[in-house]
């Protein structure tokens, strides 16, 4: 069995939800969102790192003492953008042979998912998951909105997992605009990129009718 570091990036301020608190702090299912999380992933890690904003840590403390997580991960502060809050991650993991980065935002994932992901790094280095476009879309060019073929689109999800060592080394580049996730990330490296299906109803909670449909799906489990 491989060792698995994960790191949870929760480390966004989550303005879209309009909330007063940031969106990985509201409840579904009376937990806070970051927390139900949190609990997928420890059957699986050796460790396990919660990126945050500085500012939130005091609450993330009261938190893990009402969920009983005491000593079940580390915490480290979030940076400008998402990979900033990555790189600060990866470097507060211990020693491990694959890193999972996760979304702090997507509780929903089930454990077969991991189970794939795992799977998919632990036999080609990388793991990235995909779901295909069910929606249309068309595409802005030049002040028009143009046809674009939905079986040419995937939708890319978290958890993305890698090597340790590539990833580590990844992350030792230069912050690009073009960075959007880790893969986009590892692939600047020339590191060829491996796929797993991803799910539906993984979905980065961002709006509030995706709070109520995360609401509903955890109500029903
Ligand atoms: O902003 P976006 O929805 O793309 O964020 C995706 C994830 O990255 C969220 O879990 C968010 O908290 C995290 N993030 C972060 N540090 C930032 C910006 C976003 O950890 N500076």
């Amino acid at each position: 069995m491989k060792k698995l570091g994960v790191v949870i990036v929760a480390g966004g301020s989550g303005t879209r939800m309009g909330a007063d608190v940031p969106k990985q702090f509201l409840r579904i299912g009376g937990e806070v969102i970051l927390a139900v999380t949190l609990r997928k992933f420890l059957p699986y890690a050796s460790e396990v790192v919660v990126v945050l904003p500085s500012e939130q840590r005091e609450r993330w403390e009261e938190i893990v003492r009402e969920c009983h997580l005491e000593g079940t991960h580390k915490v480290c502060n979030g940076g400008v953008t998402r990979f900033h809050s990555v790189r600060n991650g990866v470097e507060a993991l211990d020693d491990c042979d694959l890193i999972a980065v996760h979304d702090g935002v997507r509780p929903l994932l089930s454990d077969e998912m991991i189970e794939r992901g795992v799977e998919c790094a632990s036999v080609h280095g990388s793991a990235v998951p995909t779901v295909a476009a069910v929606d249309s879309f068309r595409v802005l060019r030049e002040g028009r909105l143009e046809i674009i073929d939905r079986a040419l689109l995937r939708a890319v999800q978290t958890p993305q997992i890698f090597d340790a060592s590539v990833l580590r080394r990844a992350y030792e580049a230069v912050y690009d605009e073009r960075f959007t996730d880790d893969a986009s990330v590892v692939e600047m490296l020339g590191t060829e990129l491996h796929y797993y299906e991803g799910e539906r109803g993984n979905i980065k909670i961002t709006t509030p009718e995706d709070l109520a449909f995360a609401e509903q799906r955890v109500m029903s489990n």
